[in-house]
């Protein structure tokens, strides 16, 4: 039998291919609590030690790549389609995704089906789900906040229903952690020769997480809104689309404590192509490379989002408002 040395990744159309990254810095707008573990009645947050360059050891709080995937991907499986959900048109969901490369979710996300499956079908039956893999082209980074503020702790009744299946009467208070807010965490998604329609999918999922991001409530996170190349604010992200990466990763150094000292290093990067300082601009471009910054930034990703609205998530009646 002759051996398989293609991808294996099954294309449906004659799209060009290009790597697109996403390098944003994300403010949290009130505290959060990004679940960890349980220390006596305590619910810590998730926290990393980082040592800095001149040795010292600090920590600092964080919002794991790891957690950031898992609610893009949740915003995907739950989003509108055809007054249903994307997730149900495939049969898609966690940890059972569907693995198909007509999948929107998977294609970009990546599958895995360890055995074969049965799974459940709308009419009571059931289908064969083979063992696959489908390798995800997208990968998360960056999240380690840049100022070093420690976790408050706070007092909290506990939950009513929680009451009710330990067969309490009275409320057992807990205490919770939760990351202070207006902490900065610099975040990245980096996408793997896709399509712009794959890339839109990523969009999506990206801008859908921003409301989400945290676990329990208080929830979500918005893009830094600061001058960045005029004296105006406008939201610190920038894009990439390319097929070489010659542009300089606007990616803070997680051993910066100052914020303004971080922001300097992200808006140095972001302007540099090519080890060459570009004068600020919304768009930057070097033969295929083209950087798209703030604003404008917003609008490329916008159009992305409108070409997900129409490619994927069409029929929905949102009209009717039934
Ligand atoms: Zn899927």
């Amino acid at each position: 039998m002759a051996i398989k040395v293609k991808t294996g990744l099954e294309s449906y159309v004659d799209q060009p291919r290009f790597h697109f990254d996403i390098y944003a810095i994300l403010e949290g707008s009130q505290e959060l609590y990004f679940g960890h573990e349980t220390q006596v009645n305590v619910n810590l947050v998730e926290k990393v030690t980082v040592q800095r360059h001149n040795g010292e050891e600090i920590e600092k709080c964080y919002i794991s790549p790891t957690k950031r995937r898992g609610v893009e991907r949740r915003v995907l499986i739950w989003a509108p389609k055809a007054n249903g959900f994307l997730g149900d048109a495939y049969d898609c969901g966690i940890p059972h995704t569907c693995s198909q490369a007509e999948c929107p979710i998977c294609r970009v996300f990546g599958g895995l089906i360890t055995s074969a499956i049965d799974v459940e079908t709308d009419d009571g039956g059931t289908k064969k789900r083979p063992a696959t893999t489908m390798i995800g082209r997208l990968t998360h980074g960056g999240g380690v906040a840049i100022q070093p503020l420690d976790p408050e702790e706070k007092q909290r009744a506990m939950h009513p229903s929680m009451l009710r299946q330990q067969g309490e009467e009275t409320p057992m208070p807990f205490k919770r952690e939760y990351n202070e807010p207006g902490l900065l965490y610099p975040v990245y998604n980096h996408c793997l020769s896709m399509t712009e329609s794959e890339f839109s999918s990523v969009v999506y999922a990206f801008f859908g997480s921003l409301a989400r991001l945290g676990a329990g409530n208080p929830k979500g996170v918005k893009i830094l809104d600061a001058p960045l190349i005029s004296d105006n604010a406008e939201p610190w992200i920038v894009v990439d689309r390319y097929l070489a990466p010659v542009g300089k990763r606007p990616v803070v150094s997680p051993s910066i404590t100052e914020v303004e000292k971080a922001k300097a290093e992200f808006k140095n990067a972001a302007f540099s192509i090519g080890g060459q300082v570009q004068t600020p601009a919304g768009e930057l471009t070097r033969g295929n490379f083209h950087r798209y910054v703030g604003d404008r930034a917003i609008a490329k990703l916008t159009d992305d989002l409108e070409r997900f609205e129409s490619e994927v998530l069409n029929h929905v009646d949102a009209q009717a408002d039934n």
